[in-house]
């Protein structure tokens, strides 16, 4: 079975390890995860790609399961240097390992490496067992604007402002002269199935749905399947709500599922995944013509998030 994942950092990562999990044992299995780059970022000359290494690093299983992101066996030390130089942003710490990954990439863009090839490098460290690739090689992070009509990187605005200044919207500069990334759109087309992750749908699947020729690709998809981010009205870990409702959608997995759209209406999907919580919602929804599912979405252990993929892979 070939399967193709859209995916943001965290939330992709935890499903990705359970899909991997699931098709384990099956002969013949492909599994690429089209992974979101608009929270890129240049800070101290190294280039960030944190939802790339978020995926990488779940994979590998190097990452830290108790702080839900970087690297286990942090430590900080080239961190706290650069907050002495008055370097960097103080309220973004880079780990040691993490600042090595960083390092070796932006080493590799500066021979010449694109963003495919260097993720491809960086991916072969491990065993990880997928193909991870970037949604585009060119670099489009996102910008917020907020309601003083300043624009920041998304990073700052999240991570500095925890999503408290009220977004009004979320642009990707470059990315209407971006294309795909080599091989995307072919494993969007060829897959068995293409999963969108039951990420952030607004900074995560936003900015590679937002890659012309990637919506285009979907439309041509045998099978587009969709799991909810969003549990009994509540974003589950994070702060999505704050982006959700800075586009005008209502943090509910009816209301995100109506945001993508059913294929059959020029939307993106065939099937929508809501957990036990949210069984409510689907009667409405399949009054509307959707092929809405039931079935437990907390992906709190590898058993459970392969039991999800296994659900999101079922015909
Ligand atoms: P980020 O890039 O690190 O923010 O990660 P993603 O965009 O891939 O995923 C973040 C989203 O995952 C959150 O906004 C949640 O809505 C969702 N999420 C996190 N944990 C779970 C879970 O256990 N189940 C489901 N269904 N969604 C989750
Ligand atoms: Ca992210």
């Amino acid at each position: 079975m070939r399967v193709t994942v859209l995916a943001g950092g965290v939330g992709g990562a935890r499903f990705v390890r359970g899909l991997r999990a699931a098709l384990g044992d099956a002969d013949d299995h492909e599994i690429t995860v089209v992974v979101n780059t608009g929270d890129d970022l240049w800070l101290s000359g190294v280039r960030l790609q944190p939802d790339v290494d978020s995926i990488l690093y779940a994979l590998a299983g190097v990452n830290d399961t108790e702080r839900g992101w970087g690297r286990a066996g942090e430590s900080e030390r080239v961190s706290a240097e650069l907050r002495e130089w008055g370097a960097g942003w103080p309220w973004f710490t880079l780990g040691d390992l993490d600042l090595g990954t960083h390092l070796a990439r932006t080493g590799w863009l500066r021979e010449g490496l694109t963003y495919t090839q260097v993720a491809e490098r960086l991916a072969s460290r491990w065993p990880i067992g997928v193909r991870l690739l970037p949604m585009t090689d060119a670099e489009v992070d996102t910008y917020v604007v907020v309601e003083d009509g300043s624009r920041l990187h998304f990073q700052e605005w999240w991570t500095r402002h925890r999503a408290a200044l009220r977004a009004l919207e979320f642009q990707n500069p470059g990315v209407a002269q971006a294309v795909p990334a080599p091989g995307v759109t072919d494993a969007i087309e060829t897959a068995d199935v293409v999963l969108v992750a039951p990420s952030n749908p607004v900074v995560s699947i936003g900015p590679i749905l937002a890659v012309p020729g990637i919506r285009d690709a979907l439309a041509r998809a045998r099978r587009v399947v969709g799991i909810s981010p969003i549990i009994g009205g509540r974003v589950v870990r994070g702060m999505a709500d704050a982006c959700l409702s800075a586009i005008g959608v209502e943090t509910s997995a009816a209301a995100v599922a109506r945001h993508y759209g059913r294929r059959a209406d020029g939307g993106l999907l065939d099937m929508w995944l809501v957990a036990e919580e949210d069984a409510g919602l689907a009667p409405d929804l399949a009054a509307d013509g959707w092929d809405v599912r039931v079935t437990p979405l907390w992906m709190t252990d590898l058993e459970r998030s392969a039991a999800l993929a296994r659900a999101a892979t079922a015909e």
